[in-house]
C-alpha cells in the first residue's frame, strides 16, 4: 500500500508545489512508483510536471464532485514511474460545491482507495488555505509535510495549521502523523536564514528534516519548462537537495 503524504501550509509561496513536484520526481528516480495529486485550483503542479491544462477533459474536480474514478483521470508524465492526477481552474468551484454534500471531507480518501496499491508514494500538493480541499488531503493522508520558508514570520500561521492537524486527527483521521517540517528557500549568505533554522528547530526539534532546501535559480526556472529539476538540470544543487530529501523520506519508512 502506498504511503500518502500531504504537503501543506496555508501560506502561499513557501515551496509546497516545488517540493511536491521535485520530491515526487526524485522518489520516482529512486525507483519508487509515485502518484502526484494536484489539489490546488491554480494547477501549478500539473503544468510544472509538463501537462498542458488546455488538453485536460477531466481533472480532480470530477473525482471529488462527480465521483469519476481516479483511474480515469490519472495520466503518465515524462518522468518514468511518475503519474499525475491533474487539477484545473474548475477545481476552484469545488470548495463551495462540496459544502452541502455528504461526507464532504472524505471524498479524496475514498477516491484513492482503489489506486493506493499501484503506488509506493502518493504526494498531495495542497492549496494555500485550510478549507475543504486541504481537509480532504489531510483526511486522505498518512502524514503531512510542512514546508517553511526561511524568512521573517516563518512560524506565523503554523499554530493554526497544527491546530487543523489536531482537529483532523481527532475527528477525521486518527492516524495522521507529522512527517516533518521542511526548511525551504534558505539564503545561506544571510544571518536571518540561520536564525530561522534555529527557531524552527527549537520548536519542532527532531521533526525538522535534515535536508534544507536552499534558494536555487534552477529550481525557480524548471516549472516554466514543465520539468522537474532532475531532468531540467540533473547536476544542479536543487537536484542534489531534492534527491537527499527523497532519500530521507524513504528512510522514514
Ligand atoms: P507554494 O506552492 O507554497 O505557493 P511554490 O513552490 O510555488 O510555493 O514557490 C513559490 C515560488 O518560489 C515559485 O515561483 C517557485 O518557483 C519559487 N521557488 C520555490 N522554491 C525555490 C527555491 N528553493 N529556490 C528558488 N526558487 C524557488
Ligand atoms: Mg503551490
Amino acid at each position: 500500500m502506498g504511503k500518502v503524504i500531504a504537503i501543506a501550509n496555508q501560506k502561499g509561496g513557501v515551496g509546497k508545489t516545488t517540493t511536491a513536484v521535485n520530491l515526487s520526481a526524485c522518489l520516482a528516480n529512486e525507483g519508487k512508483r509515485v502518484l502526484i495529486i494536484d489539489i490546488d485550483p491554480q494547477g501549478n503542479t500539473t503544468s510544472g510536471i509538463g501537462v498542458n491544462k488546455g488538453e485536460i477533459d477531466e481533472c480532480i474536480y470530477n473525482v471529488l464532485v462527480d465521483d469519476t474514478p481516479a483511474k480515469n483521470v490519472i495520466r503518465p508524465t515524462s518522468v518514468e514511474n511518475l503519474a499525475v492526477l491533474p487539477s484545473t481552474i474548475q477545481l476552484a468551484g469545488a470548495e463551495i460545491e462540496l459544502v452541502p454534500t455528504i461526507s464532504r471531507e472524505v471524498r479524496l480518501k475514498r477516491a484513492i482507495e482503489d489506486v493506493k496499491e499501484d503506488y509506493d508514494y502518493i504526494i498531495i500538493d495542497c492549496p494555500p488555505s485550510l478549507g475543504l480541499l486541504t481537509l480532504n488531503s489531510l483526511t486522505a493522508s498518512d502524514s503531512v509535510m510542512i514546508p517553511v520558508q526561511c524568512e521573517y514570520y516563518a512560524l506565523e500561521g503554523l499554530s493554526q495549521l497544527l491546530n487543523t492537524v489536531r482537529l483532523v486527527q481527532k475527528h477525521l483521521n486518527h492516524d495522521l502523523e507529522i512527517e516533518g517540517v521542511l526548511l525551504t528557500m534558505l539564503d545561506a549568505r544571510t544571518n536571518l536564514g540561520l536564525q530561522v533554522i534555529e527557531e524552527v528547530k527549537k520548536y519542532f526539534r527532531e521533526k525538522v528534516f535534515q535536508t534544507i532546501i536552499p534558494r536555487n535559480v534552477r529550481l525557480g526556472e524548471a516549472p516554466s519548462h514543465g520539468e522537474p529539476i532532475i531532468t531540467y538540470d540533473p547536476k544542479s544543487r536543487g537536484a542534489e537537495v531534492y534527491t537527499d530529501l527523497a532519500k530521507e523520506v524513504i528512510t522514514h519508512g
